[in-house]
């Protein structure tokens, strides 16, 4: 199976349909979360999920847009945003997105969550140290991660106290083994934050278990004209530019 892995699209229409153009066929698609918050396009984002997904998680900004966590807990910026963004959903897309949750385990050997294993909605998982941390919250070889918006991997070999992460150069692949577990980051579609302005996704090959990063450029002042045509933030629509 070829599955397509995409996480924090945030309401990033022209980034999403982009990276759905350039990924081609695929089995399966999974979404990490955040699907929505930040971007100028909830719906439209939602609709190609609903579409597509086979598999699709809550994200601490989707929660946020839905009401369902404090909007307390987001710098000004995204708490305009994503006040924005909830005021902006159909009724139908709403209730669509409510019962999402922030974690979930497929076919008994990938462990899907959109922050870290022991804090799912909010850990962004960065560090050897936290992913060392987090290899007892969960039992599946690999483990897939959104939230932290940077494409990356961490292997940690079975039976060592150490985790080593994997940075992807350009469409670089992995190939899982059996003798270690994983973290893997596709990075984000809609606000990428590794200093590479380029939608960020990955694909997974299950017969030959191999892990591919991609990359792919999209038409940033496009979603920046959409952005600013809706009053959104000027600091949010600056960094699509940066890719920070
Ligand atoms: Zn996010």
């Amino acid at each position: 199976m070829r599955i397509l892995i995409l996480s924090d699209i945030h309401s990033n229409i022209v980034a999403l349909e982009t990276v759905l153009a350039d990924a081609g066929s695929f089995d399966a698609l999974w979404c990490l979360g955040d699907t929505i918050g930040y971007g100028p396009a909830p719906n439209e984002c939602i609709e190609l999920m609903q579409q597509h997904a086979s598999v699709i998680l809550t994200g601490n900004h989707d929660l946020a847009c839905l009401g369902k966590i404090s909007l307390n807990d987001f710098n000004p910026d995204a708490r305009r945003a994503n006040l924005w963004n909830g005021a902006q959903l159909k009724p139908a897309n709403r209730e669509w997105m409510l019962p999402l949750q922030p974690a979930q385990t497929v076919d008994d050997r990938y462990y899907l969550v959109h922050g870290s294993p022991r804090e799912p909605i909010w850990e962004y998982l960065l560090m050897p140290s936290q992913a060392i941390a987090n290899l007892e919250w969960f039992h599946e070889p690999i483990c897939f991660i959104g939230h932290s918006h940077v494409q990356f991997a961490f292997r940690c070999p079975n039976g060592e106290d150490r985790c080593e992460r994997i940075m992807p150069e350009g469409n670089s692949h992995i190939t899982l083994t059996s003798d270690a577990r994983y973290f893997i980051n596709p990075g984000s579609v809609g606000q990428p934050r590794d200093h590479d302005p380029r939608a960020a996704y990955a694909i997974l090959d299950t017969d030959k278990q191999i892990l591919t990063f991609k990359r792919v450029a999209y038409d940033v002042q496009r979603t920046q004209e959409q952005m600013r045509s809706y009053g959104l933030p000027a600091a949010l629509i600056y960094r699509l530019s940066v890719g920070m």
